[in-house]
């Protein structure tokens, strides 16, 4: 793939998600669209900047920082989520890189966020991601667990819970994911009912996005559509 088919993809994707959008009978400006750009050069990144992207999701600690300290002195309003695992350790620069962190897990990791954005005088945007189908990653909570950590969140005044982000197993058929993003869209309609505001729903890939945006997706998530095949 060549940088400058860049543009073109996001022109195709835009088209994708508001199509999928109206066809659930939502508001194409309803879903975001966060290019996961892990593995993808400072080059293509900008290519993406001058397609009117704004919001990059990073999976990696270094990786990012290097790519927000390089890329954000050139740019305004650039947005940068983290979407990959987060360890406790690297908590403190997370916090200092990150507008919205999509891979909250578990209750220490929620302290240790709280007591860095503290620190630092921030309110830190989290979801919490759940972990519903056990062939997908090993990251992310399961469903009993999500009630005692959002119990939790809710009591650290640094941390701001948006809502739930899910990564099911790669399907070749999208429609095999379709039972498990409408089953965060449920859980996140439940905990509704006890209180809990949670309007986004991060999930949906290049290869299901689509699926993701008729079952209520707000975030998707999506790298190799736009960029191409990481190395
Ligand atoms: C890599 C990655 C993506 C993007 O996947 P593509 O299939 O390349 O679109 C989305 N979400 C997470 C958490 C990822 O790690």
């Amino acid at each position: 793939m060549k940088i400058s088919d860049v543009k073109e993809n996001i022109v195709d994707i835009y088209k994708r998600m508001s199509y999928a959008a109206m066809r659930a009978g939502r508001e194409p400006d309803s879903v975001k669209l966060v290019a996961v750009t892990k593995k993808v050069s400072s080059e293509s990144i900008k290519e993406a900047i001058n397609s009117g992207l704004r919001i990059f999701g990073e999976n990696y600690i270094q990786e990012a920082k290097a790519k927000v300290n390089e890329l954000s002195n050139s740019y305004e309003n650039l947005s940068w989520h983290l979407t990959g695992h987060l360890q406790s350790n690297k908590a403190k620069i997370a916090v200092q890189l990150f507008d919205l962190i999509h891979t909250l897990d578990s209750i220490d990791l929620a302290r240790e966020l709280n007591k860095q954005a503290e620190r630092i005088g921030k309110i830190q945007r989290v979801l919490v991601q759940v972990n519903l189908s056990k062939e997908g990653t090993k990251h992310g909570i399961h469903e009993e667990e999500i009630s005692p950590l959002l119990k939790k969140i809710s009591e650290l005044k640094n941390l701001h819970l948006g809502g739930l982000m899910t990564m099911p197993a790669f399907f070749t058929d999208p429609d095999k994911v379709r039972p498990y993003m409408r089953r965060l869209r449920y859980i996140r309609d439940g905990f509704g009912k006890k209180g809990y505001s949670l309007p986004e729903l991060s999930m949906g890939m290049s290869g299901d996005f689509e699926v993701a945006i008729e079952e209520g997706a707000t975030l998707v998530r999506i790298g190799t559509a736009i960029f191409g095949e990481r190395m």
